[in-house]
């Protein structure tokens, strides 16, 4: 490889790929359009599996810095009715698979593993333009351009690099998220503190559900998910100055359910946030193009089901690592890679047995709560 591997967005995917690269001595570089790496806070907790997003962080040589990071007890998993009875709890008894870590302090162990200067901040990808024989011409927002013989999407949802391989565009999935956090909880929100317990909870109902989870310095995050269609949030407004109205539209949705749980809509203390869940066609692929390739959402962007950064950082290490074997082929390289990713992302955006009361949990240890409670029946 004669040019640095070129990598487009520095999230997980991303990032984790540079890093095995760079553990291979092999050159990359990576464009991110956002300006520094705290231009964005960096959302709530992710648990990550021992199946997937662990093996990455084991080929990336970082394992000893994510044991670091990881939040003890968070494990704990409760379900909860919609008068706020806990129906079921599954203790954290320090030997599950799925510990928890902070988003942003997984992003930066990943950021200070990589050589100053690996990241290039404010480089928005605005274009790309094909020269033949694998070879591609990206251009920035800001008018600039890099040639590389190898070309690696990781940019998330909206990948710019997608349309290069494939027609493929996210559609709305029917769900929406509203985010809040809840600061100090076990002295300003006691009540809900206690509903939601030392690690996750969640409370589901038909086309409804509240997730929240207990993260680091006392804060309770929350997710409350509803099946509407996107028209329906459109009528909300969530910025600063007309928050209070959608938030109680929001509560509206809620009004039977326990003051504990709906406080965890209406005692935000930040305005909500609306994330909208958008979805790839299940199956997305393509047949190989010389010299690029995509990883993480840009390739399987699915509803938020626990599962989309872990395989994002297994997409970014198994690269690194086939291309680390195959250092004088890339085409041989990225072959192998897809063959495996793709049969990885159909599995998992196919897995079965999470739906209770038609809506799927965002969060992989609430799956599994929710599909052991199907399987009781
Ligand atoms: C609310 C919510 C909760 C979730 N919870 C979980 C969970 O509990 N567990 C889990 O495993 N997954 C979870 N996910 C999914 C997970 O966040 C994604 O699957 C994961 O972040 C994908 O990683 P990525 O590296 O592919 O993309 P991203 O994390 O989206 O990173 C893409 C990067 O590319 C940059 N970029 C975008 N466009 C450009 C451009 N034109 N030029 C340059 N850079 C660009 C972006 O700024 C970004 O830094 C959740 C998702 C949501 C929305």
């Amino acid at each position: 490889m004669h040019t640095p591997v070129t990598i487009t967005g520095a999230g997980l995917g991303g990032l984790t790929l540079a890093r095995v690269l760079h553990v291979h001595g092999i050159p990359v570089t990576v464009y991110e359009a956002e300006s520094s790496p705290s231009a964005r806070t960096q959302g709530g907790m992710l648990d990550i599996h021992d199946y997937n997003g662990q093996l990455a962080l084991k080929a990336a040589g970082l394992m000893d810095e994510f044991h670091a990071i990881v939040i003890e007890g968070r494990q704990t998993m409760r379900l909860v009715e919609q008068d706020g009875t806990v129906l079921h709890e599954m203790a954290d008894d320090g030997t599950g698979g799925r510990p928890e870590v902070q988003r942003g302090e997984l992003r930066r162990i990943l950021l200070d593993s990589l050589p100053a200067g690996t990241v290039r901040w404010g480089r928005k990808v605005s274009g790309i333009r094909a020269l033949g024989e694998g070879r591609h011409e990206v251009t920035f927002a800001d008018g600039g351009t890099v040639v590389t013989s190898l070309l690696v999407g990781a940019d998330g949802a909206w990948s710019r690099v997608r349309p290069l391989l494939s027609d493929a565009v996210p559609e709305y999935a029917g769900t929406s998220f509203v985010e809040t956090c809840l600061f100090d909880a076990d002295t300003r929100h006691t009540g809900t503190a206690m509903v939601v317990g030392g690690g996750s909870m969640i409370a589901p109902s038909p086309g409804k559900e509240i997730f929240a989870h207990r993260e680091s310095g006392d804060t309770l995050h929350a997710y409350v998910a509803l099946s509407r269609p996107q028209d329906w949030f459109a009528a909300l407004d969530f910025t600063d100055a007309d928050a209070d109205a959608a938030v109680a539209r929001i509560a509206q949705e809620f009004e039977v359910w326990a003051p504990e749980l709906t406080a965890l809509i209406t005692d935000a203390d930040i305005p909500p946030v609306l994330r909208p869940h958008y979805a790839l066609p299940a199956g997305h692929r393509w047949d190989r193009a010389p010299g690029a390739t995509l990883l993480g959402d840009a390739v399987h962007l699915a509803a938020p089901n626990g599962e989309g950064a872990n395989l994002a950082m297994l997409d970014g290490a198994e690269l690194g690592e086939a291309l680390a074997a195959h250092p004088d082929d890339i085409e041989a390289a990225l072959t192998e890679y897809e063959q495996a990713m793709f049969a990885r992302s159909t599995e998992a955006v196919t897995f079965e047995g999470t739906e209770v009361h038609g809506i799927d949990s965002e969060n992989s240890t609430a799956r599994t709560m929710l599909k052991m409670i199907n399987e009781q029946g």
